[in-house]
């Protein structure tokens, strides 16, 4: 007889706050549909804390833990590797066990790389409008740049953050970057083949847009949102009453996450299943 295991493996999400985190959702669609008995669940995990917490992935042979706000940079100095990405973007937001030590990874950006990947869109050489230089900011920026974009135009409301990020990715990476200060309603260049918002504008409660000249947009461009919550912004309106071809924050956050399940499961991840769990939660 086969012996039986009554142990479940198991996933967490360290952050504070966190109740309205809503990985598990697709974690638990995509654990369900590849048939694993597992568990993902969040924990409460105060900054003084984050020590002990990160200790007991290993004390506790956690598969490993996704990271949120506000751990994302504190958690680097916990672990035993970084990975090469995640240490030009100066933040973790996924850890993995694997022979009994931690390896921190960034999946943020990858989620965006991938999406556009999904989507058919090509990154090498295109020119990229970046509005914001917070932390989604910067995972995009640099796996964009390390993907083969041409050029980031990063436009930011401080200058502090938004030069800051120039620079990284000029000292860092190959791509052309500039920085443009953001106290006036933009217009694109037209020679901008894709547009990101990655500031928090747009996120719910808030439905207003990022300030921007809206028929500057062409049909041409690729305009991205990395707001999940809802799916469909007013920005994302804006651009697809004008012809865009756009793509919503869900799709950033299943690919994260799908990264993650390789990562954690060595499985290919149900990706359909994952995103129709999202849009059904945020209905
Ligand atoms: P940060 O706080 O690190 O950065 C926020 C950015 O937005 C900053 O550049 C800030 O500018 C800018 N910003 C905020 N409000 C305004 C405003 N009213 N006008 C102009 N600029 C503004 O946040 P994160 O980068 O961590 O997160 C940003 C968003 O990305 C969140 O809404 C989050 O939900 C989303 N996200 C989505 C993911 C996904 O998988 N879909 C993954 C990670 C994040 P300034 O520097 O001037 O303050």
């Amino acid at each position: 007889t086969k012996e039986k295991c009554y142990r479940k493996e198991f996933i967490t999400v360290f952050g504070s706050p966190v109740d309205e985190n809503p990985t598990v959702v697709i974690m638990d669609a995509a654990f369900k549909a590849l048939g694993l008995d597992w568990i993902y669940n969040a924990f409460e995990v105060y900054p003084q804390d984050l020590e002990t917490a990160v200790q007991s992935i290993k004390a506790l042979h956690m598969k490993g833990a996704n990271c949120t706000i506000p751990h994302k940079v504190a958690v680097m100095k916990y672990l035993d590797h970084i990975s090469d990405a995640a240490s030009i973007i100066g933040a973790v937001n996924t850890v993995y066990l694997k022979d009994g030590e931690t390896y921190g990874e960034n999946s943020d950006g990858k989620g965006f790389t991938k999406a556009l990947e999904e989507d058919q869109i090509p990154i090498t050489g295109k020119n990229y409008v970046l509005l914001g230089a917070g932390g989604a900011a910067k995972a995009i920026a640099v796996e964009l740049a390390l993907a083969g974009a041409g050029r980031i135009t990063v436009v930011n409301r401080s200058r502090g953050r938004g030069e800051e990020l120039v620079e990284l990715l000029l000292s860092k990476t190959p791509v052309k970057a500039d920085f443009v200060l953001w106290d006036h309603s933009y217009e694109l260049p037209a020679d901008t083949d894709v547009l990101i918002n990655s500031t928090s504008i747009g996120l719910y409660p808030d439905t207003s847009s990022p300030d921007l000249v809206y028929d500057s947009l062409r049909p041409q461009m690729v305009v991205c949102d990395v707001i999940p919550n809802p799916p469909q912004t007013p920005f994302l309106t804006e651009a697809q009453n004008r012809g865009c071809h756009t793509l919503n924050g869900c799709a950033m956050l299943v690919n994260q996450g799908a990264i993650n399940i390789k990562l954690w499961t060595g499985l290919d991840a149900p990706r359909d299943i994952m995103k129709a769990a999202l849009l059904k939660e945020f209905q």
